[in-house]
């Protein structure tokens, strides 16, 4: 990871390098996780199973560089959509600073502490089942807490990306 400014998440997202962009990722996995959208109401159902590469005990990505080798359809969360996802949880850092808020308090880059979206309730870590032992999506259907007090919504298909 190359140079970080001081404290470069203040900045707005379009200023921000692709380190920096990177390293605003709390790393909450929410975005990992499998969604379910109803084709007669847009209605998106979330669920608690979480894409094969996910470690569901750390909500970390098993091969973060080469995941679109394993999951082709692993999309990119950049500038130019971040702010048309609709599912990105509250709490996501790219979604908050595209709305203009600032940083919870428990975030990593505040906090120094990696550990704190856990017990911030807002990891998913250890919460989630992978889609290999899953079964059908239809049985797996939660309702995530926003802001921090538990669950989180997501698809499989969205990761961060630089900004380009
Ligand atoms: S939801 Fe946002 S903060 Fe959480 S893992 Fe995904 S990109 Fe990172």
């Amino acid at each position: 990871m190359g140079a970080l400014r001081e404290r470069f998440w203040e900045r707005p997202l379009a200023e921000l390098t692709r380190p920096e962009w990177e390293a605003l990722c709390d790393g909450c996995g929410r975005c990992c996780l499998h969604k379910m959208e109803d084709e007669d109401t847009g209605r998106i159902e979330e669920t608690n199973v979480a894409c094969r590469l996910l470690d569901c005990a750390s909500a970390t990505c098993r091969d973060y560089p080469n995941r679109k080798s394993f999951v082709p359809d692993c999309l990119r969360l950049t500038l130019k959509i971040v702010d048309r996802v609709p599912w990105l949880p509250s709490t996501c850092a790219y979604r908050r600073r595209a709305e203009g808020r600032s940083l919870p308090d428990w975030h990593y880059l505040l906090s120094g502490d990696r550990e704190a979206v856990v017990r911030a309730g807002v990891s998913v870590a250890g919460r989630v089942v992978s889609e290999v032992d899953a079964g059908p999506l239809e049985h797996h259907v939660v309702e995530w807490d926003e802001e921090g007090d538990g669950g989180g919504q997501g698809g499989r298909d969205w990761h961060r990306e630089a900004a380009e």
